[in-house]
């Protein structure tokens, strides 16, 4: 490592110790030894020091020895004649900082000083972490940039944002330049800054870019299922982030004594860092894939110079419209002062409805506007629109139809400036006004789902027509037909059992996150992340034959209660490397499925009511069992068969196979309010079928306790039938 940034380094490694120790000693003095310290809705206490020292902090008291640990790293401050052949030094001045920079960050609260105000997110809950998970795996969140520092100006800022948004990277935000901050600036622009838009502001000073690390650390940890110990642990952690977090640094602006030594933390992780000044170059590759720091990069070229040394791979599609487009934009809201043209919603009525065709029946390419176009109508015109695409492929079945119509909601959110909400005929379209004066126009809806859906399924779409209606009489005409077609598909998807099909199909995307952990996705069971029913790995398979989904047979069948078969033990036996033998579709007590990470929701066992509770990842609050979501997340996940706990897609509650093997639906006595609002009347229809209409409403939420005591009081006053089933475990 260069002379220069390693003094540097070490001088700023130095200076964050004795700032953490100052803050401690101050803060234990005000509140004592006994205090309890951590972020919010994280399992992971402080996750960069459980990780690099495997010690769970949970009182101030415990930091203490937390600091003597790493003040014992850190070298001395070199004479700045001293040639420093080795990164060894740095890297260790870097690694101490890190944990300065979280004990910092943990205490600001305890001293009146918030880690979430105006536009700043403070530290990431699990929850949230969980959600990207799927989004890491499928490509739409390909990698990650921590900004550290500000641009020269507003414009600046927004357009390396605009151009990282674009690439689908998510960026973090954090420190200053001078008292500036990158989020700041982009605030001022009118930027939406949140998860959904993947620009998330951490904090405006330089420890608050602890928490992209403490992200990079628990993805380790909740994805990877590695466990923080020791030495070798934390090694584990840092090879784990170098292989599969593409991670980079961008330092914007001058760098101090405390950012070189942040970088030097960063490169631990194998993180390059990039920067737009001329600070001293280190090209050598060690520990980053590529080069460690970068120097001089203009603005313009941070986000492709980064990919590149990152060794990143990013696909991107070149669509001819005249916005940016991309996932990172699927989170964008329109405001209404910012509102050209809508559709839908309760002012009119907007639907889209996708049809296969025969290969003669669709002019490939061809897009109409049928009914008024944007410049037709004054600002902020509620119009009816029907989206009417046709697609005919050699390969193309019509139970893939639903797949790809669901498609549609994510392609049209993609177009900067576009919201597009719900689906089926359930949708609201809002074009901004900023898209309008690009010259977007509601034309550019059928040129980005043709672009897309050739793009995404290329294996089974060969042509695309599609027409948009925005006349009221054409949108009343076809709104029967569309109607009746997603009947037909509800009941074929409804009539489709576990026991009506030969395969059923695996999916192994989150491997390149979690190892060991494979999906079995069955009709009646869809995959764990929500994301994936039978029909999208059958679809999947056809596309990529080689791919991430592989039907398995399922040959013998050994328990039809707990859902075991001869053809899918086989099959998990080579898929998790030998792992594990056996997998139960239909109980989470009996050898139940891997939970990788990204579940929506976790099922648990609760002992003493002879039910078990579904929490989502959403939900904050405590449960009966007395953890919260996180808590019960970290048992649960990390590739692992943990009997009395699964990860699940919420939608599996409504099966008629949910935990049929442990008695079914009426095990099910607490969830929360935000999974009965979601599931609500399909919920209710369940129990009336199986025989128990007022079962729905016996189901406790956290509105009625969050205990277990009071818990098993609701069930015995409500007479559950869960208490008269016996015992789970
Ligand atoms: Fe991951 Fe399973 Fe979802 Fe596939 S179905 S993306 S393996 S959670
Ligand atoms: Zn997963």
């Amino acid at each position: 490592m260069s002379r220069i940034i390693a003094t540097a380094a070490i001088r700023g490694a130095h200076a964050c110790v004795a700032r953490a120790e100052k803050m401690l000693s101050e803060t234990e003095e005000r509140h004592g030894r006994d205090k309890a310290i951590g972020f919010e809705a994280t399992a992971y206490a402080l996750p960069v020091t459980l990780a690099l020292l495997g010690k769970r902090v949970m009182r101030l008291g415990d930091l203490d020895e937390v600091l003597q640990e790493i003040r014992r790293w850190l070298p001395p401050i070199p004479d700045s004649d001293i040639w420093l052949p080795y990164l060894g030094g740095a890297l260790d001045a870097g690694a101490a900082t890190l944990i300065a920079h979280e004990t910092v960050e943990a205490l600001k609260p305890l001293n009146g000083h918030d880690l979430v105000y105006d536009y700043w997110l403070g530290p990431t809950a699990d929850g949230i972490l969980r959600e990207q998970g799927i989004k890491l795996v499928d490509g739409r969140m390909p990698g990650f940039a921590a900004c550290v520092g500000a641009l020269p100006d507003d414009e600046t800022a927004e357009r390396l944002a605009r151009d990282l948004q674009e690439k689908n990277i998510l960026v973090f935000m954090g420190s200053n330049t001078n008292g500036e901050t990158m989020a700041g600036q982009l605030h001022r622009r009118g930027v939406d800054m949140n998860w959904e838009t993947f620009l998330v502001p951490y904090g405006p000073d330089t420890s608050s870019i602890i928490h992209a690390l403490g992200f990079a650390c628990r993805a380790a940890m909740t994805f990877g299922g590695l466990h923080p110990g020791g030495l070798k642990e934390a090694r584990d952690i840092l090879m784990y982030n170098k292989r599969r977090v593409f991670a980079f640094v961008l330092a914007l602006g001058d760098v101090d004594d405390e950012k070189y030594a942040t970088a030097a933390g960063a490169i631990n992780f194998g993180f390059p860092v990039i920067a737009d000044t001329d600070i001293p170059q280190i090209l050598p590759t060690g520990i980053c894939t590529y080069e460690h720091v970068v120097s001089n990069v203009p603005y313009k070229e941070m986000p492709s110079r980064a990919i590149e040394v990152r060794g990143l791979k990013i696909t991107s599609l070149d669509i001819p419209i005249p916005v940016r487009h991309g996932p990172a934009f699927e989170g964008e809201r329109v405001r209404k002062e910012d509102l050209a043209i809508e559709f839908g919603s309760k002012y009119t009525r907007a639907y889209e409805y996708l049809k296969s065709r025969r290969m003669d029946e669709v002019e490939d390419e061809r897009i109409r506007v049928i009914g008024p176009e944007i410049g037709d109508v004054k600002e902020a015109a509620q119009l009816p629109l029907a989206i009417f695409v046709e697609v005919a492929g050699r390969k193309m079945q019509v139970d893939f139809e639903s797949i790809l119509e669901r498609h549609i909601h994510s392609f049209l959110s993609e177009p900067m400036g576009v919201m597009h909400l719900g689906q089926r005929d359930t949708v609201w379209l809002r074009i901004s006004k900023k898209a309008r004066d690009a010259g977007f126009r509601i034309e550019h809806l059928g040129v980005m789902l043709l672009h897309k859906l050739k793009n995404d399924f290329p294996a089974i779409v060969d042509k695309v027509q599609v027409t948009l209606f925005t006349n009221k009489e054409d949108v009343d005409q076809l709104y029967d037909e569309a109607v009746a077609a997603y009947r037909r598909r509800d009941e074929r998807m409804g009539a489709m059992t576990d026991e009506s099909v030969d395969v059923f199909y695996s999916c192994a995307l989150c491997q390149s996150y979690a190892p060991n952990h494979v999906c079995i996705i069955t009709p009646q069971r869809l995959g764990l992340c929500g994301a994936y029913n039978w029909l999208d790995g059958k679809a999947a398979h056809e596309i990529n034959p080689h791919g991430g989904n592989q039907p398995v047979a399922k040959k013998e069948l050994l328990d039809p209660v707990k859902g075991k078969w001869k053809g899918i033990n086989e099959f998990l036996e080579v898929a998790t490397n030998g792992q594990f033998q056996s997998f139960s579709a239909y109980s989470m007590i009996d050898d139940p499925m891997t939970s990788c990470g990204c579940f929506e929701c976790v099922a648990c066992v609760l002992p003493g009511t002879g039910g078990i509770m579904v929490v989502d990842r959403e939900y904050r609050g405590n449960t009966p069992v007395g953890m919260n979501f996180s808590s019960l997340a970290e048992i649960t996940g990390g590739g692992q068969q943990t009997p009395g706990f699964v990860g699940i897609g919420t939608l599996y509650v409504l099966s008629k196979k949910f935990i049929t093997g442990d008695g079914g639906l009426p095990r099910l006595v607490w969830t929360t309010t935000n999974i009965k609002q979601r599931l609500g009347e399909k919920l209710r229809q369940r129990c009336a079928e199986m025989g128990l209409p007022d079962l729905f409403d016996k189901i406790a939420d956290e509105t009625v306790c969050t205990d277990l005591e009071p818990l098993i009081e609701h069930l015995a006053a409500v007479n559950h039938p869960a208490l008269g089933m016996g015992e789970m475990i």
